[in-house]
């Protein structure tokens, strides 16, 4: 490392001083540009770049592709699924396959849009050959990396497909037919687990259609009452 560079303790003391000083000055939004403060959209180009290649667990002998997520990086929604299926991870993009189509239209059901208001990402972000469900270890492996994507996007609401990541997400090993229809708090973010589309697509019946739009209808209720009131663009980068 540079010898001149500024110490970690000498940087974010630093930092510390300009904020007060444009605090005591009266302004509400800090005009910081690159290199003190990315964009999220920034910084989630930065994480996927510095995953490629990884090598942390098994699921990297099989795959194609990492896919890392998509949507809108500063998203008060994420939606977590659980891993690439062999449609995601042909194309290195989330659920574009038909349960990513039933996901698209779930959203939909409750006026959202994949694209604009929501974050998607995996639990295991390597396709588990043959669609097996990610082992624990696997997730674990994994799971810097959804931490990272989530402290950066920070949505307000969480919903989680299926059972394989409400249980990894909560700590779990209760049914998802018991923890759905309900709020649970996950860190300061609320989480909300539903049905896997890929469950209510073996399980095409209306009852399971029924409780998922119900939960949709919550995640929708706890979206509306939790939206971040965004910054104003003096405190964005480019
Ligand atoms: N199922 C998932 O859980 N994630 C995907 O990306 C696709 C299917």
């Amino acid at each position: 490392m540079n010898d001149s560079a500024p110490t970690m303790a000498e940087a974010l003391g630093a930092l510390r001083e300009s904020l007060r000083y444009y605090r005591d000055m009266g302004m509400t939004a800090v005009p910081l540009s690159r290199p003190y403060l990315l964009t999220p959209a920034e910084r989630l180009r930065a994480q996927e770049a510095a995953l490629q290649g990884c090598r942390l667990c098994r699921l990297c002998e099989a795959r194609h592709t990492i896919v890392f997520g998509s949507g809108n990086p500063e998203a008060d929604l994420a939606v977590i699924g659980e891993g690439p299926g062999a449609d995601e991870d042909a194309q290195g993009k989330l659920f574009v396959g038909r349960a990513g189509q039933l996901l698209t239209k779930m959203l939909e059901s409750v006026g959202l849009d994949r694209e604009r208001d929501a974050f998607i990402l995996n639990m295991v972000k390597c396709r588990p050959p043959s669609n097996r469900n990610p082992e624990a270890d696997e997730i674990e492996s994994c799971r810097p990396f959804l931490e990272a994507q989530l402290a950066t996007v920070r949505p307000s609401v969480i919903l989680s497909l299926g059972s394989v990541a409400t249980q990894a997400l909560l700590g779990t090993k209760e049914a998802i037919g018991k923890l759905r229809g309900r709020v649970h708090p996950y860190r300061d973010i609320v989480l909300i687990p539903t049905f896997h589309p890929a469950f209510l697509l073996r399980n095409p019946g209306q009852e399971y259609k029924r409780m998922a739009w119900d939960d949709l209808k919550l995640a929708r209720r706890e979206y509306d009452a939790r939206r971040r009131a965004r910054p104003s663009p003096v405190s964005r980068t480019k």
